[in-house]
């Protein structure tokens, strides 16, 4: 337990929750297929970064979680590696329709960046990552979201065009991440969000990811998240 939070603080790492699994140390601490853990060689990534090393044992257990921390630290790669993984544990993942992974982001360009990562993990899998923000025209991307996907990364703004015009259904989602939450509450996206949510299973796993934590980002995540697990790396404001 003392080398644990020794351990902790060397990453500058705090938690908060009830039974916080162990921050790992290496990649190979997850149990990650040999297609991801080759995916992972040819980014470069030799070892997890700091939110990396406690977010990844939090999510890969199937918990929520509330994780604070700068831009460039590795967030990213902290949902969308657990979610591979959560796709690949679906049984029957061809009978269903409609993604299992739901990503929210702030911007065109961050929900693109996203976009990016996750195709690099989904595509040895087969798994169809689809981007539903600005830039492609509504038609083309309903003729997307209907040919289906496993994943969706999108601005709350267009996906709920998309889900208006019935372009996919969200039944089978069960996990959702609100990536730079403070800032899509910056520009707005609050009902958005919450709209979204809602027409989400209660049993899903949730992942809430935010530089900064403000009043009302809190209150969101106190609403949607069930017993999360918070890990905040550095210092936050
Ligand atoms: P954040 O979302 O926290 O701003 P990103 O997920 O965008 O950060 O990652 C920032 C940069 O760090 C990206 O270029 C990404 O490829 C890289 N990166 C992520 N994880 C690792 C790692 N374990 N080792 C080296 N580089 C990494
Ligand atoms: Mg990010």
């Amino acid at each position: 337990e003392q080398d644990v939070n020794e351990y902790r603080k060397s990453l500058a790492i705090r938690v908060s929750g009830f039974v916080v699994p162990k921050p790992l140390k290496t990649f190979d601490d997850c149990g990650f297929s040999t297609q991801i853990m080759s995916a992972i060689r040819k980014q470069g990534y030799e070892k997890p970064t700091s939110i990396q090393c406690q977010a990844l044992p939090v999510v890969l257990s199937g918990r929520d979680i509330i994780g604070i921390a700068k831009t460039g630290s590795g967030k990213t790669a902290a949902f969308v590696l657990p979610m591979i993984v959560h796709i690949m544990d679906q049984p029957e993942l061809q009978k269903e329709e409609g993604p299992i992974g739901v990503i929210c982001a702030p911007t065109r360009e961050l929900a693109h960046q996203i976009f990016l990562e996750a195709k690099k993990f989904a595509k040895s899998y087969g798994i169809r990552v689809s981007a539903v923000y600005g830039g492609m025209s509504k038609l083309e991307q309903i003729k997307e979201l209907k040919a289906g996907c496993e994943i969706v990364v999108a601005t709350p703004g267009r996906l709920i065009d998309m889900l208006k015009l019935k372009a996919f259904t969200m039944t089978r989602a069960t996990y959702l991440v609100l990536d730079e939450a403070d800032r899509m509450f910056d520009l707005g996206f609050e009902p958005q969000i919450r709209s979204i949510v809602g027409q989400i299973r209660p049993d899903r796993q949730t992942l809430l990811f935010s530089a900064t934590m403000p009043r009302k980002v809190e209150k969101l995540a106190r609403e949607i998240l069930t017993d999360p697990i918070r890990v905040t790396v550095g210092e936050v404001g």
